[in-house]
């Protein structure tokens, strides 16, 4: 597997991966209209007009496997504004990590149509580095061990790297313990949690709490959680979730990736989205959720 962390790259560097702005064959698909009305949206940060700010609009977009050149997404559209909550769900295979590593770069895969504006930019052109920089963060479904790196130098490092972004001075090793240690108490984690190598010898808890830590630290307009709830028993749930919960501000948004209703339940979506064979084919509120626990994926099927 290919290594890599966009929050990391610039000691990792992907670079050498292929230019991921190719367009070839788009294909036009067809895209279902929303089925179910929403009615909570939750705390959506708004002008003065009231109109919602964008932050993620993606349009018909369509993606292959570098390698292989086999098509995965075949036209997401999907539209994030600012403090919303969206949770994409979805067979296995369906292609939600895919959409999600795309979304932040992965040398893995290849752009073969459509497109992704983030903040008024077009994401397609950024390199991943830049992606990271510009406050897209991402929380793998399995995360990377990183051998001889702590993860407080790891996390030191990652955060300045994002500080020199915005014009900010760096933090040496004293003061960004002073800046790290209280943010443990969000996951629960004691300090001797920062001393061990990044990933090395984690339990599933401790690998998905300390990814929230990186996202406490890194801070995100986009935090993209793949599957955080897998392998997590309740008590480590309900932190994980307070943790997102308390990172959430009207400003940023998160795109959540999950399997069950349990998570949904710690963590409210605005909208939900369906995704089957590369494509979102519903979008709802917590009811969506609530039918596909009770009657699977076939109750809401796209087709
Ligand atoms: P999901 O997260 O919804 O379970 P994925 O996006 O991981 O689905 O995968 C969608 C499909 O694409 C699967 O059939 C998977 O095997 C395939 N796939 C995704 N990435 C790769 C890759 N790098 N190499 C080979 N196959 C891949
Ligand atoms: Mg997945």
């Amino acid at each position: 597997m290919a290594l890599f962390t966009p929050s990391f790259s610039f000691k990792i560097s992907a670079s050498s991966s292929p230019r991921r702005c190719r367009f070839v064959n788009s294909p036009r698909s067809f895209t279902p209209r929303a089925a179910v009305a929403v009615e909570t949206p939750s705390f959506s940060s708004a002008d003065r007009d009231g109109a919602p700010k964008l932050l993620l609009e993606v349009k018909d977009l369509s993606a292959v496997i570098v390698e292989s050149k086999q098509p995965i997404l075949k036209g997401v559209n999907l539209t994030v504004n600012e403090g919303e909550v969206h949770a994409v769900m979805g067979k296995n295979g369906s292609g939600k990590s895919t959409f999600a590593k795309v979304l932040v770069g992965h040398p893995d895969y290849e752009i073969t149509g459509g497109s992704i504006t983030y903040k008024g930019q077009d994401l397609l052109e950024m390199e991943p580095e830049e992606r990271a920089l510009a406050g897209l963060f991402m929380s793998f479904q399995s995360p990377v061990e990183i051998p001889g790196v702590s993860n407080i130098d790891f996390l030191n490092m990652a955060y300045n790297a994002r500080r020199r972004k915005l014009g900010l001075p760096e933090l040496g090793p004293i003061e960004f313990y002073g800046y790290v240690a209280p943010k443990l108490e969000i996951v629960n984690m004691k300090i001797d949690f920062l001393n061990r190598n990044v990933n090395e010898g984690f339990s599933g808890g401790e690998r998905k709490r300390n990814e929230i830590l990186q996202l406490a630290v890194l801070g995100a307009e986009l935090a993209i959680l793949d599957e955080i709830d897998s392998g997590l028993d309740v008590d480590a749930l309900r932190d994980v979730a307070k943790a997102v919960n308390g990172l959430l501000t009207p400003n940023n948004s998160v795109l959540m990736i999950t399997h069950y209703l349990r998570l949904l339940e710690f963590i409210k979506p605005t909208y939900i989205h369906i995704m089957e064979n590369g494509r979102i084919v519903k979008t709802g509120d917590i009811s969506i959720a609530e039918i596909l626990e009770r009657e699977g994926y076939k109750a809401i099927s796209g087709t």
